[in-house]
């Protein structure tokens, strides 16, 4: 059994268990019928080889979206940094060569869209309805409730958004993607649809949803 990937997993740079990748490849392709996903946080593209999979067998196009100078957590001195993401002309980490080399390897370049820049930028001029929204950028409150804000009006009814480190415990990791879990259940437009670790998934409600069963 299993999931069939282009490429394997282990030979990109990421933060995404196996069983969530799978996850996240099979919920995607559930909805790949209904339109386009979208992700913000490419890092070096592992949730993107498993989103990109699943939107090149629905036909469909993954967004990945990534200003590629990481997290708070991955700058150098951090627990997350990775020495190798560095740029030294730029002073900077600089992500994209990596996501770009996944891309290409697991030959997804017809079906992922690198949207390279700051998240609530891109959001404020978004207009396409999503089927599959995948939060997993920035870990601050300000930025996990900017994407929430930003990104979560454009699931369309019967889509799902999915968020990544969801920690109940404040002890297994910080708490705003919690939060805006909770937040997106208190709305009244989602429900909860299932998870892995620390990946949750919740639907739109709304018309036009999609019948699990059938
Ligand atoms: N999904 C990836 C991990 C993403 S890590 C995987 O499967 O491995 C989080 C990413 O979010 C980092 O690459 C960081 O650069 C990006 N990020 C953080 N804040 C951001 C913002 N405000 N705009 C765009 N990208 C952001
Ligand atoms: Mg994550």
């Amino acid at each position: 059994m299993g999931l069939r990937l282009p490429i394997d997993p282990d030979s990109v740079k990421g933060f995404l268990a196996p069983e969530e990748g799978e996850a996240l490849h099979d919920r995607a392709l559930s909805r790949g019928a209904l339109g386009p996903f979208l992700e913000i946080g490419s890092y070096c593209g592992k949730s993107a080889l498993y989103l990109g999979t699943a939107a090149k067998r629905a036909g469909q196009v993954l967004f990945t979206v990534d200003h590629h100078r990481g997290s708070e957590e991955m700058q150098p001195g951090w627990e997350h940094h990775d020495r190798e993401t560095w740029d030294k002309s730029a002073g900077a980490m600089d992500s994209l060569p990596f996501l770009r080399d996944t891309l290409r390897r697991a030959a997804l370049e017809d079906h992922v869209v690198a949207l390279v820049g700051p998240s609530a930028r891109i959001a404020s001029l978004w207009r396409t309805p999503l089927s599959f929204l995948f939060i997993d950028g920035g870990h601050s409150r300000a930025n996990a409730f900017s994407d929430y804000r930003g990104w979560t009006p454009h699931v369309m009814a019967g889509g799902l958004l999915a968020i990544h480190d969801v920690f109940e415990n404040p002890a297994d990791g910080g708490r705003p993607p919690f939060e805006i879990y909770e937040r997106a259940l208190a709305s009244g437009l989602f429900r909860p649809a299932g998870g892995v670790r620390s990946l949750r998934f919740l639907e739109r409600l709304g018309a036009h949803m999609v019948d699990e069963e059938a």
